[in-house]
């Protein structure tokens, strides 16, 4: 039988593709079955001439077939021109790509999946560099037909015998092989996957990683992962460690890693190390190129652990270099104000308010006003649960900086949040303190304090002639305590006199924001606030350091949420569930699930759940909906009127998360609860159980799998936030633990709150580096310095 040219070059490929298999499992012969030298027997004809031996494979050493091996790939990939095999193709060639190339330009993105890897963030081709996988798949142990083991995870290579669709029961479609080699035959099966069987061709050579089954006494492959043998390209989802990436819904795991190995191909080679040579050396850090690659297909468990290492420590480093600049920035600046805690004031205050403050909230503030009254700025971070009641403590605070003749600002991470902070005021101190609104600004009188105080709301969607106003106020020292948003930090605004900032859900903030808020100001006390624990070790890694006040213990009264989880047909009584507790008298909040990071596509998928339980569910009771795309206006209109009681019920998108208080609200209702982090949750939770009646957190969800119903049991067990945050945070990476706009901890994909030793290193080494060089101006840093600045845009970038 003669072979024809095709034919030769369809084996050739074969043949580069089996040596670099050989190679990276270092030449130990274990990647044909049988061995190298029965397939160069087998291959002999169409090899004919193109190789030779001067001793059989097995006889050879280590590095003699290293050697063997690159000769031959050499001279085969330059002389025969080999073509990539790849169906559909229709793309130019990779070739003029870079990373910083749209990933449309990839083969393996089209437009039809495109945007879902968009929704995950990645625009470029380098972007798929860095998109690390969950975990890999243990496919290196290679093996023959006859020595598979059911139940391990083991990779065969073998011959297609034959390959067919079948009918499993009504529906179901497959397809179905037989694959065979030296020793023996298996039986593959693909459920649902018919199309398989037009893909495979009798004869060709197929590799197939998966765990081994038994049927019928049998040994059995079902749906394993497969690759055929040809091309020039290596294998990426057989007989290696494979890298499964996380799940995205209509994407496979095989799209994901053609679009990843691509990308890599393409960008890897362009990425230049940012950290300096001598840094790697001293701490046994590999360059960056390899354990970026690694970090997807590693060479073994060690390769894959060391590539972590190298980037767990860039993680690491960079924060720390941003926390240690801005901590040197800041001690550059000199003293703080000390501010005195002018008794009579805090007196009138609290007895203003229409409660007494819990013992827990006495403590914290009397840590937070002794610290205030140094000369060295405070820096303090106050975490209480959810409904613990941090914002009397910030407005204390604040008061006090006013009285002493100095301005305080107050920021929080949404409008929202920022006009319930400033209504609050309203309403705590209604009933001793006098309150008059003058343009735009609050003014506040107690009585036998001499000076008013004068409180302002600043956010981005007032109007130009509004926030005008307010900025010529604040420069001027007319407004003593500003609330507002990520407004505050613009360029324009100047607080001369700020002496004390309060930053609310601190943990929706980067490093930078805050610092920009700090800046407004000569030397502000600090006050951050988190309904979000952060373990300490966390805290030293993002903040440097940071004194702790905890206010443990929720002000009397509260009752237990009574949360449950309800099931799919269950709905309607939940629906009831709510009814009756509007003919009761009380309110409830229904919450859309987290569709998207979108703003306006949450706010279609609310307009949408209002839309249908008016015509459907409620057509009786009033209804109200509230979503981030609405103005300004309209949003403080609907919360107006559900506070008022002229709504029974509040549809909301997820905007609602935060600071929302109506003590008469006494349901919960959350859709999609599957989609949500269980701090997220809990945080929803938290706007119910505010007055005296007894409240309920309904969570439904849309799959019941394992890890949701884990979660939401949780949750059923518990009110303790400290516990869900804790569980939270072993089902989850810090990362998504604290939300995607936590500084730097977004950047944190390999890094893990246990890495205490990388900390250590990247620490020293920040230090070192700062030492030696504060702003990075130096050649040998010009890297690490853009690198650095590119962090930074990516932290502010979030925000706005
Ligand atoms: P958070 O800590 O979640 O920010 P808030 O400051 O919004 O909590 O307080 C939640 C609610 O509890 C508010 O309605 C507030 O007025 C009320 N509150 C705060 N302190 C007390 C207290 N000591 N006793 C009773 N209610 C309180
Ligand atoms: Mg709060």
């Amino acid at each position: 039988m003669r072979s024809s040219k095709s034919d030769t070059n369809t084996k050739m490929q074969s043949l580069i593709k089996i040596l670099r298999m050989e190679q990276s499992g270092q030449f130990s012969d274990n990647t044909v079955v049988g061995g190298m030298d029965l397939f160069l027997q087998r291959w002999s004809v169409e090899l004919a001439g193109k190789i030779t031996l001067d001793s059989l494979y097995k006889d050879m050493s280590l590095s003699q077939r290293k050697q063997w091996a690159e000769k031959i790939m050499d001279s085969l990939g330059g002389n025969l021109g080999i073509v990539i095999v790849d169906k559909g193709l229709k793309k130019d060639s990779n070739l003029a790509l870079t990373g910083k190339d749209d990933i449309l330009k990839l083969r393996s993105i089209n437009k039809r999946n495109v945007s879902k890897f968009r929704q995950l963030g990645i625009e470029n081709i380098i972007d798929l560099a860095y998109m690390f996988p969950r975990r890999h798949n243990d496919f290196a142990n290679k093996c023959n037909i006859s020595e598979l083991i059911p139940g391990q995870e083991q990779t065969i290579i073998g011959v297609l015998w034959e390959a067919s669709e079948k009918k499993i029961g009504l529906r179901l479609r497959s397809t179905q092989a037989v694959i065979s080699d030296e020793t023996g035959n298996i039986r593959v099966t693909w459920f649902n996957q018919p199309y398989l069987a037009k893909t495979f061709k009798t004869g060709d050579t197929i590799v197939i990683s998966g765990k081994v089954g038994i049927f019928k006494g049998r040994k059995v492959f079902e749906s394993p992962e497969y690759e055929l043998l040809r091309g020039d390209e290596e294998l990426i989802h057989t007989g290696r460690l494979v890298p499964v990436y996380h799940a995205v819904d209509g994407l496979s795991q095989r799209t994901l890693r053609r679009a990843v190995n691509e990308a890599l191909k393409i960008s890897v080679t362009e990425i230049q190390d940012f950290i300096p040579r001598d840094i790697l050396h001293r701490n046994n850090l590999i360059k960056l190129q390899n354990a970026i690659q690694q970090a997807h297909y590693p060479d073994n468990i060690e390769a894959k652990l060391i590539a972590r290492r190298r980037l767990a420590f860039d993680e690491l480093f960079l924060i720390q270099l941003s926390v240690l600049t801005y901590k040197r920035m800041w001690q550059q600046n000199g003293e703080a104000i000390p501010l005195n805690p002018d008794k009579a004031l805090i007196d009138m205050f609290t007895d203003s308010l229409p409660f007494d403050l819990t013992k827990a909230q006495e403590r914290v503030l009397i840590e937070i006003l002794d610290d205030m009254e140094s000369d060295s700025p405070m820096s303090r971070l106050l975490q209480g649960d959810v409904g613990s009641g941090k914002t009397v403590i910030a407005i204390a605070a604040l008061l006090i900086a006013a009285v002493n003749g100095y301005q305080g600002a107050l920021m929080v991470p949404t409008e929202i949040l920022a006009e319930q902070h400033f209504l609050s005021i309203f309403k705590l101190i209604k009933s001793t303190g006098k309150l008059e609104q003058q343009d735009n600004v609050l003014c506040i009188k107690f009585q036998g304090i001499p000076r008013k105080f004068y409180i302002a709301l600043l956010t981005g969607s007032q109007t130009k002639s509004v926030k005008e106003d307010i900025r010529e106020k604040l420069s001027e020292g007319k407004i003593d305590i500003v609330i507002g948003t990520h407004a505050l930090i613009q360029k324009d605004i100047q607080i001369p006199w700020l002496a004390l900032i309060v930053i609310d859900e601190q943990h929706r903030f980067g490093v930078e924001q805050r610092a920009a808020l700090r800046e407004k100001g000569k030397r502000p006390h600090m006050l951050a606030m988190s309904a979000t624990p952060i373990p300490r070790s966390l805290s030293l890694t993002l903040y440097g350091d940071l004194d702790i006040s905890t206010i443990d213990k929720l002000p009397l009264g509260r009752g237990k949420i009574r949360t449950r989880w309800i099931q799919p047909e269950q709905r309607d009584q939940a629906y009831q569930f709510l009814r009756k507790e509007v003919e009761a008298k009380r309110q409830a909040f229904v919450i859309c699930p987290l569709i998207n990071e979108s703003q306006t596509i949450q706010a279609k998928a609310a307009i949408a759940e209002h839309k249908y339980l008016s015509e459907h569910v409620y057509p009786d009771l009033r209804l109200g909906l509230l979503h981030g795309r609405m103005p300004l206006s309209e949003k403080q209109r609907v919360m107006e009127t559900f506070q008022s009681r002229e709504l029974d019920i509040l549809v909301s998108t997820p905007v609602i998360e935060v600071g929302i208080d109506v003590p008469n609200a006494t349901v919960m209702l959350i859709e999609g609860a599957n989609r949500f982090g269980l701090a997220q949750l809990h945080q929803f939770r938290g706007r119910v159980g505010r007055g005296i009646h007894q409240s309920y957190c309904l969570l439904l969800a849309e799959t019941a799998s394992s890890d949701t119903r884990e979660r939401l049991r949780i949750l059923e067990r518990t009110n303790d936030g400290f516990i869900v945050a804790e569980e939270d945070l072993n089902f989850r990476g810090p990362g998504d633990y604290l939300g995607k706009r936590q500084s730097g901890i977004a950047n944190l994909k390999m890094a893990k709150l246990t890495d205490q030793d990388i900390l250590k290193i990247a620490r020293r080494e920040a230090i070192l580096i700062l030492d030696s060089d504060s702003r990075l101006e130096s050649k040998e840093h010009r890297i690490l310095a853009h690198e650095m600045e590119r962090y930074a845009i990516e932290n502010v970038a979030e925000i706005s």
